[in-house]
């Protein structure tokens, strides 16, 4: 069995209030539990709640975490100084992310903790945190992971997650390339079209996957507005779901303006869309609290 609980579903910067009750208003962070591994993706504000359900649950155990961080950008991070069971020398916690443009991953992760933002250094925290940049499969325990880079104006990595029978994709902050560089009309030779080509690898990467976390930040026509900001529309995250025929759609790292209200509606319109692309896809907007079990 494999459990996904959503504990910061908000992309860009947290908003909490009267407006984002029901989907929440921490940023990125998704765990998911299969058998024993303790997977995380992405350590936004979210995380600091799930580290406080974590040593609850454990107590004084030690315990092994897998954080994998999709790209360094504040809402993928910012909790991470945040995340209690990093400060308990007994727990061993993997961090995975991207090799960096310009600075290896691990000192860009450490430099938010850096004596001018943050009272504690992150070598203050376990002994035992070791910091990895993805290069190749990942093997943990039963599971697998995959990367595919996005595109998004970072580095920014989506992770496949298989235990041979069910599949779990995470792949946020990413703009379909049809979309930014379509205008432009790029392509390798007349007989083939780049942008789509790219895209095609991507849905490729979602494939037949049970659960696909993906984002739409944006409606079509607020897209329109914020080409090249490396963020999806609507419309191409429900048709790449479609096309890659994954079975659940979550819509995930909502864009701050949205209300409850606002999301519903895209929840709708997404039900729309997939009967428009004659779909079997399950869509719905991913709320903090919430738990997708994969039997
Ligand atoms: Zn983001
Ligand atoms: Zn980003």
């Amino acid at each position: 069995m494999m459990k996904v609980t959503f504990w910061g579903t908000r992309g860009s910067i947290a908003t909490p209030g009267k407006g984002t009750m029901k989907y929440g208003g921490n940023t990125s962070c998704v765990e998911l539990r299969a058998g024993k591994e303790i997977i995380i993706f992405d350590a936004g504000t979210g995380i600091r709640n799930l580290g406080l359900k974590i040593m609850k649950e454990f107590g004084s155990r030690p315990l092994t975490i897998h954080l994998f961080i999709s790209h360094t950008h504040w809402d993928h991070i910012q909790g991470f100084p945040f995340f209690v069971p990093a400060y308990e020398a007994r727990n061993r916690i993997h961090i995975y992310g991207p090799p960096g443009r310009d600075k290896p991953f691990d000192s860009v992760f450490r430099g938010q903790m850096d004596s001018d933002y943050f009272p504690i250094d992150l070598g203050d925290m376990s002994p035992n945190i070791e910091v990895h940049e993805v290069r190749s499969r990942i093997s943990i325990g039963r599971l697998t992971i995959d990367h595919f880079y996005l595109n998004h104006p970072a580095l920014t990595l989506g992770f496949r997650v298989t235990d041979g029978h069910r599949t779990v994709v995470y792949a946020t902050d990413n703009e379909p390339y049809e979309g930014s560089i379509h205008a432009s009309g790029k392509k390798i030779d007349k007989h083939i079209d780049l942008p789509v080509m790219l895209d095609e690898k991507f849905v490729d990467f979602l494939r037949g996957t049970d659960l696909y976390i993906g984002e739409a930040q944006y409606t079509k026509e607020e897209y329109e507005e914020k080409k090249g900001w490396g963020h999806s529309p609507l419309e191409t995250t429900v048709r790449f779901a479609v096309q890659a025929n994954a079975k659940r759609l979550a819509l995930f790292h909502h864009d701050p303006t949205h209300t409850d209200a606002f999301l519903d509606r895209m929840v709708g319109q997404a039900k729309e869309l997939v009967k428009i692309y004659r779909g079997k896809t399950k869509c719905f907007a991913s709320r903090e609290g919430q738990t997708v079990t994969l039997p």
